[in-house]
């Protein structure tokens, strides 16, 4: 039997992640966590007979415990109890919280030197050499679960990593593609929480409407593949069906396509090594028709571009990075800053940091980047006080 724990998962991944667990006669689950949802949560642990629930809220561990009474299920609250659920022996562990919360537990995981699914980009983008050194120093292995890194991680089976010329990630646009760029300024939490191919979390559909996501992406695909910045692109497809290209040093590329469920990129690194059927539609390309791609125009997506800027600064940038995006993201669900706001804001979060900083130092244990993060984050939010007051006046 192996045993999985999964991080997230009342979330759109982490229930994902149950679902072909569900499927699955090999598998028993250790740990299951959540938020505020902890009906959910409960609901959940029962079906899988989970050892353990934990929720991140303390003021939630009442209605939990309530929630399970009976079930022989163990429960916990808080921060630390996450840490410590990542901690319970496991031999693959799905990292699918959203945001910085995620980064702790999942390096807990990599202690046990098993695998550590990781759909949790935050953590590569926040701390990506230190999560590769926990996992070498424990023998653990990481396999991404975010959708392109998946597509390219499979093309990459088998070839030399320094015979890549090109890595291609593809991006749907998100779901204020075609409005107008004086529209797009105006639109709300609701207008951005729409996505046309995928069925997600409301924050990364936010940011994937401003292209914050894919930012996100290309630093996580730098971290992961040790691949330079100058070798990365971006192109807008707006079917979903191509995941991610590598072009090689022949000229030959590989692509990877799929319908876009994320049952793929998660059962395959649930399969992983070997392959195994998994419940996703089939690629039908006939019905599909075509397959359109074309250029991401910066004027629409500035946040894209701050990628590259972090990626030149190395060091805490991607940390930096993070917390004013997700302080930004809370800003604009908020209504206190407009959806144009968000990427000004985390530009600026970068500037200010790097004057008063250095922010290419490298961080030295998980312990500095939450620092990191905390300073970050208090720039943001005076920041978007700041635009929300003048928006105001
Ligand atoms: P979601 O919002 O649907 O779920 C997030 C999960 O994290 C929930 O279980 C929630 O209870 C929990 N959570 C939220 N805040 C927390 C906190 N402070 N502490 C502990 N737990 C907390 O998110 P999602 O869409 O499933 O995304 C999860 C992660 O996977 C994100 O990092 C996202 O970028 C990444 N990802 C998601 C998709 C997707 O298709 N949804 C694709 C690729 C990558
Ligand atoms: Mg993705």
């Amino acid at each position: 039997m192996r045993r999985v724990s999964v991080f997230g998962a009342t979330g759109s991944v982490g229930e994902s992640t149950l679902d072909l667990i569900a499927r699955r006669d090999d598998c028993r689950v250790v740990a299951l966590t959540g938020g505020r949802n902890v009906v959910r949560l409960a609901e959940l642990a029962r079906a899988h007979r989970a050892e353990l629930a934990v929720t991140a809220h303390d003021d939630c561990l009442g209605d939990l415990r309530a929630a399970l009474a009976g079930s022989g299920v163990a429960v916990a609250a808080g921060a630390q109890a996450l840490v410590e659920a990542a901690a319970r022996p496991a031999d693959w562990v799905m990292s699918a919280i959203v945001g910085a919360a995620g980064l702790a537990p999942g390096f807990a995981a990599l202690a046990q030197g098993g695998v550590l699914a990781l759909a949790n980009k935050e953590s590569l983008v926040c701390a990506g050499a230190l999560l590769k050194a926990e996992a070498a120093r424990h023998g653990a292995t990481i396999l991404p679960v975010d959708s392109e890194h998946s597509a390219v991680f499979q093309a990459l089976t088998g070839e030399d990593i320094a015979a890549v010329e090109t890595l291609t990630l593809t991006a749907s646009g998100g779901g204020l593609r075609d409005w107008p760029l004086d529209r797009l300024a105006r639109a709300t939490p609701a207008d951005a929480g729409q996505h046309p191919n995928w069925d997600m979390g409301q924050r990364i559909t936010i940011d994937s409407a401003s292209m914050f996501n894919k930012a996100m992406e290309v630093i996580e695909a730098r971290e992961f593949f040790g691949i330079a910045p100058e070798r990365i692109e971006v192109l807008i497809h707006p079917q979903s069906l191509v995941h991610a290209l590598v072009g090689f040093s022949d000229g030959a590329v590989m692509a990877h396509l799929g319908a876009p469920d994320m049952r793929h990129a998660i059962g395959y690194a649930l399969n992983w090594p070997a392959r195994a059927p998994l419940p996703v539609a089939r690629l039908d390309l006939v019905q599909a028709g075509r397959l359109d791609f074309h250029a991401p125009d910066p004027a629409r997506y500035p946040a894209l571009g701050l990628a590259w800027d972090v990626m030149a600064a190395g060091g805490c940038a991607g940390a930096v990075f993070n917390a004013a995006k997700e302080a930004a993201l809370d800003a604009f669900i908020a209504g206190r800053i407009g959806f144009a706001d968000m990427a000004r804001l985390v530009e600026r979060t970068l500037e200010v940091t790097a004057q008063e900083t250095d922010i290419t130092r490298d961080p030295a244990s998980l312990a500095e980047v939450l620092e990191t993060d905390t300073d970050a984050r208090r720039r943001a939010t005076a920041l978007a006080d700041g635009l929300a007051r003048s928006g105001a006046a």
